[in-house]
């Protein structure tokens, strides 16, 4: 059983405390919280219901709510602890106005157990009252949780300065901690609206066609073979495919393509991509839920979980570092003291530790990054599957490309036809075509498009069969015919007369990719197909070294001849040509002993080699389930150009994770030195330490939101 509800976290460590709390009860199979969208996620027996698990979060503290509203968006500047901290801020201001500025309106009211109080004193309390009440609260819950958060940290400062009269400290404290929890939800926010804007773009509502007119129609009530309209100027409502109209549709919103695409009967649309010109009615594909739109969604949403190498080497720091830090400071207060040196100046940078042991800035930071890295890259037509694979991507350093279709244009083109035995040009076109309707190659389209536009009509061939990487085979009048490479032959016992090896190594030399066609005892044809190379494929490769990539390679599995003509015009380092799927895996597997690879490819015929990649990453993903499914990274569109742009985002991004990683520990080292010899006051340590450095990473964190491809 699986449930999925929201919660309201309101950080990164909290996120991990129900992790862990939930993950201990019977029942439970695994859970995952994600921090950013507050989503949590959980596998579960019949030994425990959702509603169980929702009251033991409400136990633990924490407000729970329903299904789909995890990414409303609440402002975070006017909420209720927001107001608390605002009104704590004023009796700050005024209290320290009073205290050292207007110093005439100071007066001492009475004494309380040795305490002197005067009116600022009073001002600096309704302050602590004020901002600091939602965090004893939440340090109370910790208590009562069995373990040590940040809150009750701050509670103990906060409780320990009001003890020795430090009213300045103690206020202090809970305003600015309480502003820097309000900036780190702000960042957590801003990730999270982020994700909500691609929500945004698919439309609500759709004009379903009817027999008696049209009809507003909630898009979740549409089923497949519904037919809807779509007027232009309007956003396109659901995946379907055109049945009546053509226009041109902006995609950009799902592949980052900004060009029109020209759309006409028979072409695929998708939700949420924008209809320019024309009218269309187009039938329904794919159920809301299921619409690639949606699909890229839960994908972002769920990009949260896969956590990075630095991330679990920052929560298992961020687990020892805080017990040492608040050991420190209990022998900060303990040794001085003992030795006789002042109680209340060694307390006070006691409690200074204490602020210090704080791990907020380092445990956000990477969470942020990563949600703003993946939402700005799926904005660009490109799905990073996890945290981990933008990791990974970032350290890649030999790039694979598959040759058809990512290099080439994979639009075919038929050039040659060399009819065989006494048969016509025609004769070879319609036999092929016959094979050919059962494939999804590129040679497929190629070839049907050349018998539309000749008008040759061929029988589609029963009982097909396909050698991926070799060609394909069917039954034509009862005989089973073949048509692919010269290894396809081989490989079914069927001599290559010394004719047909002529005429392929003629067409092979001259850059073509060469299809025989025959059936068991004669050949009837050869005929010799072109894609040219993609026109920025070039640029891309330089584009590729010059971001650090060791080595670029091309496989494939057209001979060798065509493929090392094309290797040689986008200037790849090597090429792997003649391979059968299996093998281009184990090229894959060779390059990776020594390097992190990732591998192009259209993900179809590709996926063995895609999945074995360090990373996979497959091409014109939009539309073709397989591909979005299988690959660690999916292209939407159909650019090579955005793999220079990927590489680029990764490497930034584990840059900015690293710079936040180690500027902030390295800040709270600093801080920590000077404490001992008093430069460093409480008040420093949760200005620089806490509020400093959650505006440092996050800030740091949102300039991946602005790599542009
Ligand atoms: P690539 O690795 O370049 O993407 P494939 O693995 O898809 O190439 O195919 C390798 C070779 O197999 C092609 O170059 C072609 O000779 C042959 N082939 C594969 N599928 C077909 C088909 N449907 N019709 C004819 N030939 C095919
Ligand atoms: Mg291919």
């Amino acid at each position: 059983m699986e449930s999925s509800f929201k919660v309201d976290v309101d950080c990164p460590t909290c996120a991990r405390e129900i992790e862990e709390k939930l993950s201990g009860l019977k029942g439970v199979i695994e859970v995952e919280v994600y921090a950013v969208s507050g989503r949590v996620l959980v596998e579960h027996t019949s030994e425990v219901t959702e509603n169980e698990l929702k009251s033991y979060i409400h136990e633990l503290g924490y407000e729970t709510s329903f299904e789909g509203s995890y990414l409303e968006y609440t402002s975070i500047w006017v909420g209720s602890r927001a107001i608390k901290t605002w009104i704590g801020g004023l009796f700050f201001i005024t209290a320290f106005l009073v205290n050292f500025v207007f110093t005439g309106l100071e007066f001492y009211l009475i004494s309380f157990y040795g305490h002197e109080l005067f009116i600022s004193s009073i001002l600096y309390l309704a302050s602590v009252v004020s901002a600091g009440t939602p965090i004893v609260k939440n340090g109370f819950r910790s208590i009562r949780n069995y373990d040590l958060n940040i809150d009750l940290l701050m509670t103990i400062a906060i409780f320990g300065a009001i003890g020795i009269g430090y009213y300045v400290e103690a206020a202090a404290l809970a305003v600015l901690y309480s502003v820097a929890e309000l900036l780190e939800n702000y960042s957590i926010n801003r990730a999270r609206s982020s994700i909500r804007d691609l929500i945004d773009l698919s439309p609500e509502v759709a004009m379903l066609k009817t027999s008696d007119g049209l009809k507003e129609i909630s898009v979740d009530k549409l089923n497949e073979e519904d037919v809807f309209v779509v007027q232009p100027g309007e956003r396109i409502p659901m995946d379907g495919v055109v049945v009546e109209g053509s226009s041109l549709v902006n995609q950009a919103p799902i592949t980052g393509e900004s060009q029109p695409i020209s759309k006409e009967k028979g072409d695929e649309v998708f939700a949420g991509s924008i209809n320019d010109t024309g009218y269309i009615e187009a039938r329904v594909i794919r159920k809301h839920s299921e619409s690639t739109i949606q699909r890229i969604i839960q994908l972002v949403e769920a990009a949260e979980s896969g956590q990075t190498k630095r991330e679990k080497f920052v929560n298992r720091f961020a687990s020892y570092y805080t017990p040492i830090v608040v050991l420190i400071a209990f022998f900060t207060i303990l040794i001085p003291v003992l030795l006789g040196y002042s109680f209340e100046t060694w307390f006070i940078r006691g409690l200074t530790f204490l602020v210090l042991a704080c791990p907020c800035a380092f445990v956000i930071s990477t969470p942020v990054s990563i949600v703003s890295g993946i939402t700005s890259a799926a904005r660009n037509g490109v799905l990073i599957k996890g945290g981990n694979i933008l990791e990974t991507m970032g350290e890649v350093d030999v790039v694979a490309f598959d040759k058809t279709g990512t290099l080439t244009s994979g639009e075919f083109q038929i050039d040659e036809i060399v009819p065989l035995n006494g048969y016509s040009e025609k004769d070879v076109v319609r036999y092929l075509y016959s094979l050919e309707q059962n494939s999804e190659h590129p040679i497929a389209n190629a070839v049907s498009r050349y018998a539309d536009k000749h008008e040759i009509k061929g029988e589609r061939a029963s009982d097909f069969e396909s050698d991926t990487g070799l060609g394909i085979s069917g039954e034509i009048d009862g005989r089973r015919y073949y048509a692919g490479n010269s290894d396809l032959f081989e490989k079914k016992g069927i001599n290559i007369e010394k004719e047909v090896g002529e005429i392929t190594s003629r067409l092979q030399r001259l850059g073509y990719t060469v299809i025989l066609i025959g059936g068991l005892e004669k050949f009837i044809g050869v005929v010799g197909v072109r894609d040219s190379p993609r026109p920025e494929a070039g640029q891309v490769i330089d584009r590729l070294r010059s971001l650090g990539v060791e080595k670029v390679v091309m496989i494939t599995g057209d001979n060798e001849k065509t493929a090392n003509n094309v290797g040689k015009e986008v200037g790849v380092d090597s090429v792997y040509a003649g391979l059968l799927p299996e093998e281009k895996l184990r090229v894959i597997q060779d390059l990776k002993k020594e390097h992190v690879v990732a591998m192009v490819g259209d993900g179809i015929n590709d996926a063995p080699a895609l999945a074995e990649a360090d990373v996979g990453i497959a091409m014109g993903a939009a539309g073709t389930d397989v591909a979005i499914e299988t690959a660690d990274i999916a292209l939407m569109g159909d650019q090579i150009s955005r793999i220079p742009y990927l590489l680029k985002l990764s490497i930034k991004s584990n840059k900015v994770i690293r710079q936040n990683i180690w500027s902030s520990l390295t800040v709270k080292f600093l801080l920590a030195l000077g404490v001992p010899f008093g430069y460093v006051t409480v008040i420093i340590a949760v200005l620089v330490g806490d509020m400093g450095m959650s505006l440092g990473v996050t800030g740091n964190a949102l300039r991946l939101s602005r790599t542009k491809p």
